[in-house]
């Protein structure tokens, strides 16, 4: 789950990591609400999950509440890469002298918690030359230590005052804890600011939390435009759904598996246009209700690849098949299932006119193909 800037920012405050004064407005209707929590000069700040705001316009600066709402205005319904924005924030602006970059994430391979630091921030991290970056990585069974906070700084220039060095090493602890007790899998800072009297401050926030903490993390509400419609009603049923840029359907029985396919498919050339992954169910209401999500999403065509373990093949075959007599589906459909009762569900596949195949290759190929014809036929 991404948190929007000032949803970030609250966790700061939270966390006791200095943050500007400001107000959140959903709407412009609301702006007399804020009006007393407003300070000028102020910045007006676009709530949208995707960076580089800045450039694409949706940071203005205002100096009375008059510019302030004239800014919202121009700002809320812009579209920035794709993502429609719905509100903004307004804070005091910063005199920034010098901004400064802070993260932490999550690194598989030594298990621990990765913190990366730079005296070059204000930019992506990606464009910031590796030498000039340092990486602590914390081991989460210690914890964060005031030697781990001297590495970070480590890579500071001349010029940082003790004082300054002491309010950053206050906060590198404060967002490692903050990192840990949110259940985050990144917390990034950039720009972590430094003003002009030497106060050092986060001026932007970035946030995910790790979805499986959800219910821990209630405080959050989840900033729904990540997701579309579909993929909306589809959470509400439990029922793990994606849409993507192609056109094929793609329906599998666990995570892996249908990561799996969707890799398969891809190397074909065939292109995935939403994915469904059954989990281990053989439930006949739950695959009728993911095979009408399917539906809606007006595949060109569905490869359905299912094993079977527990959940046996047939069920699910009967299940898709109803489904498509009922709901009056009638693109091609690719198969490829093993597994417990691999035999009978072969038979009632094929009954209902599938195309059955014996492998995965085989039926990522066979996608691939018939969506090379479809885009023939209608070119
Ligand atoms: P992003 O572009 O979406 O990452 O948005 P940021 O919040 O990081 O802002 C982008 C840039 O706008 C920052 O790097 C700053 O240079 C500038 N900026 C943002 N807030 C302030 C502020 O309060 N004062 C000043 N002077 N500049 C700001
Ligand atoms: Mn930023």
């Amino acid at each position: 789950m991404k948190l929007l800037e000032y949803q970030g920012k609250q966790l700061f405050r939270d966390a006791g990591i200095p943050i500007p004064k400001g107000a959140y407005l959903p709407s412009l209707d609301t702006f007399d609400t804020i009006k007393d929590r407003l300070s000028y000069p102020a910045v007006v700040k676009a709530q949208v999950l995707i960076g580089g705001r800045g450039k694409a316009g949706g940071i203005q600066f205002a100096d009375n509440d008059a510019e302030a709402k004239a800014q919202a205005k121009k700002i809320i319904g812009m579209d920035i890469k794709g993502h429609e924005v719905k509100s903004v924030y307004i804070e005091e602006k910063l005199d920034i002298d010098r901004e400064l970059y802070v993260s932490c994430l999550i690194d598989r391979t030594t298990r621990k918690t990765l913190m990366l630091f730079s005296a070059e921030g204000g930019i992506e991290i990606e464009s910031v030359p590796e030498d000039k970056i340092a990486k602590v990585y914390i081991d989460p069974l210690t914890g964060f230590s005031q030697f781990h906070a001297r590495q970070a700084l480590a890579v500071l220039p001349d010029g940082y005052s003790k004082d300054e060095r002491k309010q950053l090493a206050k906060m590198l602890g404060q967002l490692y804890d903050a990192f840990r007790s949110f259940d985050c899998e990144l917390l990034e800072i950039n720009p972590l600011a430094i003003t002009k009297d030497g106060q050092v401050i986060a001026a932007d926030s970035k946030a995910i939390i790790n979805d499986a903490a959800k219910f821990r993390q209630k405080k959050f509400e989840e900033e729904a435009s990540e997701y579309t419609e579909l993929e909306k009603e589809a959470n509400a049923q439990g029922i793990a759904f994606i849409q993507l840029d192609g056109t094929i359907g793609v329906i599998a029985n666990g995570a892996g598996l249908t990561m799996a396919t969707l890799d398969a498919l891809n190397e074909y050339g065939g292109n995935a246009g939403v994915f469904l992954d059954l989990g281990g169910t053989d439930d006949p209401d739950q695959v009728a209700r993911a095979m009408r999500l399917m539906k809606k999403a007006k595949p060109s065509l569905i490869l359905v690849n299912l094993f079977g373990g527990i959940t046996k093949c047939d069920t699910v075959a009967k299940g898709i098949r109803e489904v498509f007599e009922k709901e009056g589906l009638d693109c091609p459909v690719v198969t490829r299932i093993k597994g417990t009762n691999e035999k009978e569900a072969k038979e009632i596949l094929k009954d209902a006119g599938f195309i059955t195949t014996n492998t995965l290759q085989d039926a990522a190929k066979k996608c691939s193909e018939l969506e090379k014809q479809q885009i023939k036929e209608v070119a």
